[in-house]
């Protein structure tokens, strides 16, 4: 079977479109580095379409009917986003599914320590990385800092270009020979994985004195750790925070800067974070866009994919099944049967990226069955390893179904599996949603050096995702 290269099906508007569509999508990533940061942007954009926070319609004791918009957010992680349809919600919604949760360095909860003149914090990488590649690169910290009267501060520090930035120290090569020598998953160690963030001791000066805090024991003491005493001079002016606080803080550490262009044609994106906010991006605008649907529409855009969906806000939270229930008390549809009934009934893409072909490690890949990159939007029948296992194995009778409703609305799009089979694999949330008896395939964007800190994508197959989202809310019904 021939596979058609996306750019070359495209006339002028929709050259334009595409390009628009990826300057909207690079904001996107550079605003949303964190999970914390993608609900805020998803929270804001759908409230000025019109949505609703579902908490204050029940509040108000309202009720929702067909062309009505809520949503809900599960601790500030986790959004799911309903449009109401023409037909009951016990015949099924047709639900978009991501992640926005991104591979990246945590701050631990004391993360402080002076050596060697340099301050640095501790941290603990959350997701699959290949440590090595986050040495020697600049990085941002972003995320919150919750202190004990229940005041949260926001840190967001290395975007702006007059921003300092963080870095983890490697080995100069001329002292590296022994260190070449291991292997690369040993290269670099989780625990050297801390991030250097200042160099210049605290001074003493008359202010302190008069505190108290100049007498000559207590600055022989401190005098150790002055430079790990001057960030945290730093941090108290700043954010107003003790070193105690990070106790309750979630701190983020990820590559610094903005998403860039690729090639001299431009036709790529190179970011952090793609996977998998190219397909929460198009998920969103997709349902954003749609107009008038007759099954329900609904977009589901949660948080900790990459460490196994656990947690109250993971896909295996109650948090969505909850949230239908009282959509559907809200419809006037609600019983514990309807409920079952709507869940069982819906379709749903659980989208996330799938590896595109890399031709310098050709043999890692089935040829045949791989995404390319400019490919269009990639369904994979199944994912897992070592024979499938952790996999959800769409259904034929829907994989068809989608089949058609893509081919009639004009959707580039490729079939693929992960990589060679028996070289490793990956799951998705695809298989929770599937346990309530509806059908769900895995589909997405093709991603190249997929969990590097600098991820790349096709702007074509960013354009394939959301043209082929929104045929899905309209026409999916199985
Ligand atoms: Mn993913
Ligand atoms: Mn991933």
């Amino acid at each position: 079977m021939e596979q058609k290269n996306t750019w070359e099906t495209y006339n002028e508007q929709q050259l334009e479109a595409l390009e628009e569509l990826a300057s909207e999508y690079k904001e996107f990533l550079d605003e949303g580095k964190t999970e914390r940061e993608c609900v805020d942007l998803i929270v804001n954009a759908a409230e000025q379409k019109g949505y609703r926070d579902i908490q204050t319609v029940i509040k108000e004791g309202g009720s929702l009917k067909t062309g009505d918009k809520v949503y809900a957010v599960c601790m500030n992680k986790s959004v799911a986003m309903f449009r109401i349809g023409a037909r009951p919600m016990a015949e099924g919604m047709n639900i978009l599914g991501a992640h926005i949760d991104s591979p990246r360095l945590d701050i631990k909860q004391k993360p402080f320590y002076e050596d060697g003149g340099f301050a640095y914090l501790d941290t603990h990488y959350y997701g699959g990385v290949k440590k090595y590649q986050w040495v020697a690169i600049p990085l941002a910290l972003h995320g919150v800092i919750v202190k004990k009267d229940g005041t949260t501060v926001e840190v967001n520090v290395g975007e702006n270009e007059d921003d300092p930035v963080f870095f983890v120290s490697d080995l100069l090569i001329h002292l590296a020979q022994e260190q070449l020598e291991k292997k690369a998953s040993k290269v670099i160690e989780g625990e050297a994985l801390d991030i250097i963030v200042g160099n210049k001791p605290f001074i003493w000066g008359k202010d302190d004195e008069e505190k108290g805090e100049g007498d000559k024991k207590k600055k022989k003491k401190n005098a150790k750790e002055a430079v790990k005493k001057g960030i945290l001079e730093i941090l108290k002016n700043t954010y107003g925070v003790e070193e105690e606080d990070f106790l309750s803080a979630e701190l983020e550490v990820v590559p610094a800067g903005k998403a860039r262009d690729a090639g001299f044609d431009r036709s790529m994106i190179l970011a952090y974070g793609q996977d998998d906010r190219v397909c929460a991006f198009t998920s969103l605008k997709a349902m954003l866009d749609v107009e008038e649907t007759s099954r329900t529409a609904c977009c589901l855009l949660v948080d900790k994919e990459e460490i196994g969906s656990v947690g109250a806000t993971g896909m295996q939270s109650r948090f969505f099944e909850n949230t239908v229930a009282e959509v559907m008390n809200l419809t006037g549809e609600y019983s514990e049967l309807n409920v079952r009934r709507c869940l069982a009934s819906s379709c749903m893409l659980s989208s996330d990226v799938s590896s595109a072909y890399d031709p310098t490690y050709a043999a890692s890949f089935d040829k045949k069955n791989v995404a390319y990159l400019g490919g269009g939007m990639v369904f994979n029948k199944f994912t897992g390893s070592r024979g499938k296992s952790g996999s959800n194995d769409a259904n034929a009778e829907y994989l068809a179904h989608i089949r058609r409703i893509f081919d009639e609305g004009k959707i580039n799009f490729q079939t693929a599996e992960l990589g060679r089979v028996d070289l490793g694999g990956g799951g998705t949330i695809a298989y929770i949603l599937a346990l309530y008896g509806m059908n769900v395939i895995d589909s997405g964007v093709a991603v190249l050096n997929m969990h590097a800190p600098w991820e790349a994508t096709s702007k074509a197959d960013v354009y394939e995702a959301k043209r082929g989202y929104e045929v899905f809310l309209k026409e999916a019904d199985l």
